[in-house]
């Protein structure tokens, strides 16, 4: 009798306990010492974070952990959601020495195939996340649409990368940026659409969004001529039409004034942010995308000592001035530089040392490198937080950054949608 229970169950045991552990095999359980949440500024201690496929399915202190469970042993660290990087252009690399009225990085562009630009944002796209940076959001400078093919490797697991927020080519009045445009007609720049009227806008937006952009960046001041407030309304309702957000770069207050009354989702740089300005873009709830070079950058990128201090004190300046009116600023780094033994990734956390100094607390430096981009992204219920529902975006540290914000450029663990990408635990 027993003989033959045995064999009679033997064929549902086993079925049944390869169904537990292909069950098992999707979960993942994070021991975590400690986890930060951004919205309140506070850590929780002692957690369980459950992990199933791609998402947290689970956050808690009395979690079971099953025998057998793939376990990832955190307990002495301190866990972060995964960071963003809301301005990066992973498909360019200008000479750290470049002309920027014209010649070396109309080079770039001229002398570098779409292939290579492809294969330079793959590894940078990798050195971001390697460095915690989960998300990003590339602003264009891409070729022709490199930014999409590499988003695209990174979502079908060919190559390692951030989840990626793309703006393809740059919309802009006649020109673009820098002097981009040469008077030799063949020699055409793919990186900008140049749009001057009502048509040749919306036709730019649609063209763009049908090869590929995620969202829209439009050069509002690079010529001496702007786009006015009417353009933007115009670019703003286009853009809306097909459910995209606007980031718009701008470093005069007078564009920065007309973005945000048009409703931009993000002003990029904004080097001015009179308090006119920041009056409207609370209002209309547009976020500030600051880009502050630090010091450290703008040496690299060749300036003479005193005026790379002078610079940087005055970004500064306005950067403690906008958090002090209360504007949303979303961490960015625009880097386009490559650095002898750093990684792209490396050299953009730096950045926080502009945070630290224009005396921005903690908290709200984490808050935005992680839900601040994350509501730019449109990506809140998402992603930016370790939470049930979440995607399995995730940062590990030894130091608390709400103790000690400088801890996020020392990462020790990443994982991105429940995948390993660094563990040095
Ligand atoms: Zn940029």
């Amino acid at each position: 009798m027993r003989r033959l229970l045995q064999l009679k169950c033997l064929p549902f045991a086993s079925v049944f306990y390869l169904v537990m552990m292909s069950s098992f095999a999707q979960q993942t359980f994070i021991r975590a010492g400690r986890v930060v949440d951004p919205v309140s500024g506070t850590t929780s201690q002692n957690q369980i974070i459950v992990v199933e496929g791609r998402k947290i399915i689970d956050v808690g202190r009395n979690i079971n952990i099953p025998a057998n469970a793939r376990v990832i042993d955190l307990s002495k660290s301190v866990v972060t959601p995964g960071l963003f990087d809301a301005h990066t252009h992973v498909c360019a690399t200008v000479s750290k020495f470049a002309d920027w009225l014209g010649v070396d990085y109309f080079d770039m562009v001229l002398l570098n195939p779409n292939g290579y630009r492809a294969i330079q944002g793959a590894v940078h796209a990798k050195e971001m996340l390697e460095a915690g940076f989960t998300t990003i959001r590339d602003a264009g400078n891409s070729g022709k649409y490199a930014d999409v093919d590499v988003k695209r490797a990174i979502n079908e697991g060919l190559i390692p990368g951030p989840t990626m927020v793309v703006a393809g080519k740059i919309i802009a009045p006649f020109g673009g940026q820098f002097r981009t445009r040469a008077d030799k007609q063949f020699l055409y720049n793919d990186e900008y659409a140049f749009a001057d009227s009502k048509d040749e806008i919306v036709k730019a937006i649609r063209e763009n969004i049908y090869y590929g952009s995620d969202v829209i960046k439009v050069v509002v001041d690079g010529q001496r001529y702007s786009y006015s407030y009417e353009d933007l309304k115009t670019i703003v309702a286009e853009a809306r039409n097909a459910g995209l957000k606007v980031m718009a770069h701008c470093q005069t207050p007078a564009s920065e004034y007309a973005a945000a009354k048009a409703g931009v989702a993000s002003i990029e740089h904004g080097w001015t942010i009179p308090d006119s300005v920041a009056r409207v873009m609370k209002e209309k709830n547009v976020i500030l995308v600051s880009t502050d070079f630090t010091e450290e950058v703008l040496l690299e990128f060749g300036h003479p000592a005193e005026r790379a201090k002078a610079i940087h004190s005055r970004r500064v300046e306005r950067l403690a001035r906008a958090y002090k009116a209360g504007v949303m600023i979303a961490f960015g780094t625009d880097i386009m530089i490559d650095v002898e033994n750093r990684t792209r990734g490396e050299f953009a956390i730096g950045y926080i040392t502009s945070f630290v100094e224009a005396g921005i607390p903690n908290a709200q430096i984490v808050r935005a490198l992680t839900t601040t981009p994350a509501i730019l992204m449109g990506m809140e219920q998402q992603r930016g937080r370790v939470a049930k529902g979440m995607f399995a975006d995730i940062i590990a540290t030894e130091i608390n950054p709400l103790d000690d914000i400088n801890a996020l450029k020392q990462v020790r663990f990443v994982m991105k949608e429940g995948s390993v990408i660094v563990n040095k635990n």
